[in-house]
């Protein structure tokens, strides 16, 4: 008999990686930040009833719900039994496949699963410039929000123009789809995007910098994993392996670990963001230095937003 896994109070976000595939191939896509080989290892995926036992023994904290992503959670064709049997409220990040229908929702037996109350869509498709066509993904989400919770996010990429940005926001005001943005996180022309609470702890190469990291984030990956943060998730670092969904005990650390990865830092990790309750201030990580003086933590204070 598996015991419950208890998400700590404290913890703010549970991803789960339902594969590493995707239909797209965004040039900054974050999971291969780094050159992680993310999406290139034939790492076995989770049968869908195995995620159905994993994910219901999660006890999460209150206003926590888990997130489905990927690569495209959608090419996990189990996701439908997830959606039906995970006894969890469930956010999904997508960029919304085009055999995604209506009619998929419509034939599930609930959709309490996505009736939450969030201060955001929490069905959040993303507009990706190149990939995808923002007016297709509108004119699909203004038929899905008739029954679901969903709304579209575009990247602040920095190429988008002043008029491509009116031009989708026209777009989605004409079918009352609910648009918003998502910081661009890396570089681009040699800028660097993004506000990091630790500033070199994502800069792509190892720094020798030995650190003491605790991860307020749990990243599930597609074999159950549950790392210990992104980056670990990303490049499939046994180290970074705190143990297994379907591990018959598990229990999460509640002491900083040693880690001597600082520099290949996911920049969602140490990014300074808004947390799930929208209250901006949030960084994912805490980070020790060990055997330094210093101590990047800058306190940006908080606000709602
Ligand atoms: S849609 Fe998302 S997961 Fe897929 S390549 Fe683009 S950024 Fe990466
Ligand atoms: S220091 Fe960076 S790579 Fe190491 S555990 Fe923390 S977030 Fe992950």
């Amino acid at each position: 008999m598996r015991e419950k896994i208890i998400v700590p109070k404290d913890y703010d976000y549970v991803g789960v990686y339902l594969t590493d595939r995707c239909h797209l191939d965004c040039p900054y896509c974050i999971t291969t930040h780094h050159n992680s080989p993310f999406g290139k290892k034939d790492v076995p995926e989770l049968r869908p009833e195995e995620w159905v036992i994993g994910l219901n023994r999660l006890e999460l904290p209150k206003d926590v719900p888990i997130t489905l992503q990927g690569g495209e959670p959608f090419l996990y064709k189990g996701i439908w039994k997830i959606l039906e049997d995970v006894r969890h409220k469930i956010d999904i990040l997508t960029a919304l496949p085009p055999f995604v229908k209506k009619s998929h929702f419509l034939n599930l037996k609930t959709l309490e699963w996505n009736n939450r109350r969030a201060p955001y869509p929490t069905i959040r498709v993303s507009f990706h410039r190149g990939e995808n066509d923002y007016k297709e993904l509108v004119e699909r989400i203004a038929e899905l929000q008739e029954i679901l919770n969903i709304g579209l996010y575009y990247l602040e990429y920095p190429s988008h123009s002043d008029e491509e940005l009116a031009a989708l926001g026209d777009y989605a005001k004409k079918f009352n789809v609910e648009l918003r943005s998502k910081e661009f996180l890396g570089e681009s022309n040699g800028r660097v995007y993004g506000t990091f609470l630790y500033p070199d702890a994502a800069l792509g190469r190892p720094t020798g910098v030995k650190v003491l990291c605790r991860n307020t984030v749990v990243p599930i990956g597609q074999d159950g994993n549950i790392y210990r943060c992104h980056s670990d998730l990303y490049f499939s670092r046994p180290e970074g392996v705190l143990g297994n969904l379907l591990g018959e005990v598990f229990e999460f650390p509640d002491s900083h670990l040693y880690c001597d990865n600082y520099g290949l830092c996911s920049v969602c990790d140490v990014k300074i963001k808004t947390n799930h309750e929208q209250i901006y201030g949030y960084t994912s990580v805490d980070i020790k230095f060990i055997n330094e003086t210093r101590s990047c933590r800058i306190d940006y204070g908080a606000k709602k937003v």
